[in-house]
């Protein structure tokens, strides 16, 4: 206890007015000056108090210790001071402090409630707890190492996940990839890489499902493509499919498919066609593109026939089916082949 704290409780021990007070240090002052006991607030607060008669067994401990010791002794009036003086006050700073532990007990049993579900974090926290008992200049070192250790392994842990993480999304990717050719090769033919026959009904069946916006179907089959294989061979048959291919997709215009029905047939749908006229103009122009093409022999660079081919067209009506509307196509081309080969109906 230091001397402004004893002076505080001393005179909180004493409440008596000034007057009184004062009548009782003129007893307690000429007792200290003849025993020659030095005055600091222990002595005074002492030997008022003796004065007072207020406490018997501080005046007889006093009384022995004059009768014993020829000059008082500093430890004896510290013992007395505490023994009789604030023992009382003691007492309630004990009641305070249980009061306190009280307090951390409750607030104790409501961390570990809200922490219930996360034990590890709980039981890693009472440990921390425990080494914070001890002093912290011992045990510093130990709760750092500690902290040190959980943080490193968190950083390992967090580094195996994030390279399992990238692993996986490699792993995602190259399925990805694959998935997307693996769909690509679904509905491209595999000779001319147009789309193929499932992939056209697919488109058809799209188009004809959004009846407010027209679209029309052109269907072309190349003309005598036997003849052709006949007198050519079957590879270069294959490269005049191809060089037809690469003209229909050349020549194709925004929001329109072009497909591989089958064989040496192709078609084209043309979405937003607003009218028969806009078909026909669009087969016009391809028919005149095939027919320009100069396909060479690749041995001795031999010019090719002439390649054409017949077209028909239909636009598509509001109650058409997908079989009404190549039926209607296919009749124009059919009518096409019938008058003469080389035109549009
Ligand atoms: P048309 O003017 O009436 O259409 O006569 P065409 O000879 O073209 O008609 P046809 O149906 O009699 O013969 C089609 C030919 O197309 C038969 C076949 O040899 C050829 N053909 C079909 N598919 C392929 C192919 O993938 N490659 C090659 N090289 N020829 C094919
Ligand atoms: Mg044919
Ligand atoms: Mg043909």
């Amino acid at each position: 206890m230091s001397q402004s704290e004893t002076r505080a409780t001393v005179l909180a021990l004493y409440p008596e007015d000034s007057r009184e007070a004062a009548a009782l240090l003129k007893q307690a002052v000429p007792l200290m000056v003849r025993h020659n006991i030095p005055p600091n607030p222990v002595h005074y607060a002492l030997w008022y108090t003796y004065s007072k008669g207020q406490v018997p067994e501080l005046n007889r401990q006093l009384d022995k210790v004059l009768e014993d010791f020829p000059q008082f002794p500093p430890e004896s009036a510290s013992k007395l001071f505490r023994d009789y003086i604030i023992r009382d006050e003691l007492e309630v700073a004990r009641a305070g402090q249980q009061q306190a532990i009280n307090l951390v007990d409750d607030m104790a049993r409501n961390v570990s409630r809200s922490v219930e579900g996360n034990r590890s974090f709980q039981t890693s926290l009472g440990h921390c707890l425990d080494m914070l008992e001890a002093p912290a200049d011992e045990r510093l070192p130990d709760i750092l190492s500690e902290l040190q250790q959980s943080t490193r392994l968190m950083q390992s842990q967090q580094e195996r996940f994030l390279s399992q993480l990238h692993s996986a999304q490699d792993e995602i990717k190259s399925l990805r990839d694959k998935l997307q050719r693996a769909q690509l090769a679904a509905t491209l033919d595999g000779l001319t890489e147009l789309l193929n026959r499932a992939a056209l009904t697919h488109v058809l069946e799209q188009a004809l499902a959004r009846p407010s916006q027209g679209f029309a179907l052109v269907i072309l089959d190349i003309d005598h493509f036997k003849q052709f294989n006949d007198q050519y061979g079957h590879p270069l048959g294959d490269r005049v499919l191809q060089h037809v291919a690469q003209t229909l997709r050349n020549a194709l215009p925004a929001h329109a498919h072009a497909a591989r029905y089958g064989g040496e047939e192709f078609c084209v749908v043309l979405e937003q066609c607003p009218d028969h006229a806009t078909a026909r103009a669009f087969a016009e122009q391809l028919r005149l593109k095939i027919q320009s093409l100069r396909i060479k022999t690749r041995g001795d660079g031999k010019l090719l026939d002439t390649i054409t081919a017949s077209f028909g067209t239909a636009l598509a009506q509001p109650d058409d089916t997908l079989d009404s509307l190549l039926v209607r196509a296919d009749d124009a081309l059919y009518r096409a082949k019938h008058n003469g080969r080389n035109q549009v109906m």
